[in-house]
């Protein structure tokens, strides 16, 4: 069958919509998906019958709100389309309008940072009609999923949703304000486009469920690494393998099917890892969609006998995995407001528009970086790792000589041309240049009509980010709106507002290798903030210049920030413990009683060889014996030194000081053990070595 013909058949769009509703009542809930406002208790069960009809003919016996707590997955609780038996004990199927916009998970199994006392357990999930349902087919049968908001008893959020949709009314509002000044009179709303480009490892099932470091934290905690690693550069776009092209087959089919555009995918620059990116789209359902590719590549991986890693650092010593978010704000009429055009130079919104990101990142650059703090992510920002944990912004060549001429002039009177790429080979075409080449290493690059975000954890949610970066940029909008409307004379005073924000922002603006050293140092000299830990980025929540901002416009209230911030703590501490806690049973359990029969094994061959042969030279046993010895002591005596650290933790109760002894201590502790354990690995026999090594679960795909 063509994709074509089987693309969104899982989805209740807008086609199906148009076709199975009533023209007035589908007009109404188109109205509110464009223009906001609410759905009558009418039309709600109208379009739930719909919708349950539409469900249950693609097999669906359950409904779900789909939401997505502070645990960073999403969450569900199915119940099924029955209805109580009537006296001859028939049910009948229904979903009523009640159902579809509202539900009641018990609120208090979820995080909320100390936001619902015990004693108000409530919380309501509420159906966000611009997001549109879908069903999944899953081994448990086929489900219907209705997005979901999540919020509390008294109406703070609980989820990752509420403050995005929040932020995307804000700048709608501010980048509007913006439009008209520059005479457009059209345009009725302004959204953000989100491309977000997914990487991901795939490992053989079997090898996976005899490490009990990738079952309960997704990455391994101990191993020596491979005689190869990615030093070749010949996996990056190299041809994909048979078992991993039926994966990304089977993948793009599911994905399809849900109305996601899964299109670009290729090898990554670690062994065993790859890149799925789907065409962007807005804002809020990319989210959505990215956490039901992230749900789905587990799922189907599962079924291949494969397993998928979406942690940030599965394996120590090999490239990472992060999430690229491309962002662009376009307007219903499709402008793109980032779209410089071929003289940006003279283009006065976009220089505008531009001078404002611009400021936004410098000014809350401590905020992107917050969000994007995840545990694993610390494995990458600011450790062996592209991208820094230092924000700065990469312009490209043409966009730059812009800026700095404003910067000392005022204005830029021309631009650097476009040129032409001749590759000297005669049978070619001459090729039109990018106006901008890439530079991978910039954690806030433009590219072209976008910015690409590079900092996200591969694991995380896009929410978060795409939050802060809404609401920044309306700030830094309305802030030039307030003055510009005040204008008499538009032309020079947007001049000047422009050259102001380059002169007074352009610190951040780096175009050279944000992976460098002096690249650190230089970043300390323009007193650029480098937050290197999560646990270091939860203050910048509630700082006075965050909470200000997150208020004035609606995207957090204050007590939604602290409770923000005691989750990142919490759910830091708890996973560096579960970490130390998994590094003790496998110390403990495993690789101890491996290396104690490893060395008995020694210690009989000494004698055993000695008993035949007197004169025997048994030195290459000895040594070996007298190193594993060595290692085998620092192992047992690392091991106790960790498991007194959990204790420590164990034993705390607030979750800010616990947080800060996992950094500064647990995990310090967690090296010391693993050290040891890494050189036994290269000691001790394989046959004896008790979990798959590096090479058996990278290069045995
Ligand atoms: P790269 O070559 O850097 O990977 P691509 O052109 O392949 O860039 O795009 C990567 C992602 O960016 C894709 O998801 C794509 O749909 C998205 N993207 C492209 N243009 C835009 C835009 N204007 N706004 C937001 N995302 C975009
Ligand atoms: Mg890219």
């Amino acid at each position: 069958m063509k994709v074509s013909e089987y693309f969104g058949e899982n989805v209740f769009n807008g086609a199906v919509m148009r076709q199975r509703l009533p023209r007035n009542i589908f007009s109404e809930v188109n109205n509110v998906i464009q223009n906001g406002g609410q759905i009558s208790m009418a039309t709600a069960d109208v379009v739930a019958k719909a919708l349950m009809e539409w469900a249950t003919e693609r097999g669906a016996t359950h409904y779900t709100h789909w939401f997505q707590p502070l645990t960073g997955v999403t969450a569900e609780k199915h119940d099924s389309f029955l209805s109580p038996p009537d006296a001859d004990g028939r049910s009948i199927l229904n979903l009523t309008g009640k159902q579809l916009i509202m539900g009641e998970p018990d609120a208090s199994s979820f995080p909320s940072g100390g936001l619902r006392a015990t004693h108000y357990a409530r919380g309501y999930t509420a159906w966000d009609v611009t997001s549109p349902a879908f069903v999944k087919e899953m081994s448990c049968g086929t489900i219907l999923c209705i997005p979901t908001v999540f919020v509390s008893y008294t109406g703070e959020a609980l989820d990752n949703k509420t403050p995005l949709l929040r932020s995307m009314d804000a700048i709608s509002t501010h980048a509007l304000r913006i439009l008209r000044l520059f005479g457009n009179t059209e345009a009725k709303k302004v959204l953000p486009s989100v491309g977000a480009e997914q990487e991901y490892f795939l490992i053989d099932r079997e090898k996976y469920l005899n490490r009990r470091d990738l079952i309960y934290t997704g990455r391994t905690l101990f191993g020596a690494p491979a005689p190869k690693g990615q030093e070749l550069e010949d996996q990056y776009f190299g041809s994909i393998r048979e078992r991993v092209g039926e994966f990304m087959a089977a993948l793009n089919v599911e994905l399809w099917k849900m109305g996601i555009t899964a299109t670009t995918q290729h090898n990554e620059v670690a062994p065993g890892q790859f890149e799925s990116a789907p065409i962007y789209c807005t804002c809020n359902v990319a989210v959505d969609q990215n956490q039901m590719t992230m749900e789905a590549m587990k799922r189907i991986a599962t079924r291949q006998g494969l397993v998928c890693l979406l942690h940030e650092k599965p394996f120590q010593g090999v490239n990472g995995s992060g999430k690229h978010n491309n962002w662009s704000l376009a307007t219903d009429t499709n402008e793109n407001l980032l779209d410089p055009g071929k003289t940006p130079n003279d283009n006065l919104q976009f220089l505008l528009v531009l001078s404002c990101i611009i400021k936004a990142v410098d000014r809350h650059a401590d905020l992107l970086r917050m969000s994007t703090a995840c545990a694993g992510n610390d494995h990458r920002l600011g450790a062996d790792e592209a991208p820094p944990a230092v924000i700065s912004i990469f312009l490209g060549e043409q966009l730059e000589d812009v800026v700095n001429q404003i910067v000392a002039n005022g204005t830029a009177a021309d631009c650097v041309a476009v040129e032409q790429l001749d590759t000297g080979v005669s049978t070619m075409p001459l090729i039109n240049k990018d106006a901008t080449d890439r530079n991978r290493t910039s954690p806030f690059a433009f590219a072209g009509n976008k910015f690409e975000f590079r900092m996200v954890g591969s694991s995380d949610s896009i929410a978060t980010a795409n939050t802060v970066m809404n609401t920044i940029f309306a700030e830094a909008f309305c802030e030039a709106a307030d003055v510009l409307e005040r204008s008499e004379d538009f032309r020079n005073d947007v001049n000047r507002l422009i050259a102001e924000n380059f002169r007074e922002h352009n610190r951040v603006i780096f175009n050279g290798n944000g992976y460098s050293e002096e690249w650190k140092q230089e970043a300390a000299r323009r007193g650029l903030p480098n937050l290197p830990s999560m646990v270091s980025t939860v203050p910048t929540l509630t700082t006075d210049k965050a909470v200000q901002m997150f208020e004035k416009f609606g995207v957090y209230t204050r007590v939604e920030l602290e409770s923000r911030s005691e989750v990142l703590y919490e759910n830091y501490a708890k996973i560096i413990l579960i970490e130390a806690k998994t590094m003790l049973h496998m110390a403990g359990k495993h690789y101890i009683p491996a290396v104690v029969r490893y060395s008995s094994r020694l210690a009989d061959s000494v004698c055993k060889v000695r008993n035949a042969l007197a004169a025997a030279d048994t030195s290459v046993q000895e040594g070996l014996l007298v190193d594993v010895g060595k290692r085998l002591v620092a192992a047992d005596a690392a091991r106790k030194e960790l498991e007194e650290e959990v204790g420590i933790v164990n034993a705390m109760e607030n979750v800010s000081e616990m947080a800060h002894r996992c950094r500064d201590s647990v995990v310090k502790a967690m090296k010391a053990l693993r050290e040891p354990i890494d050189a036994l690995e290269l000691l001790v026999d394989k046959s004896i070595w008790p979990v798959p090594t590096y090479g058996d679960l990278m290069f045995e795909l």
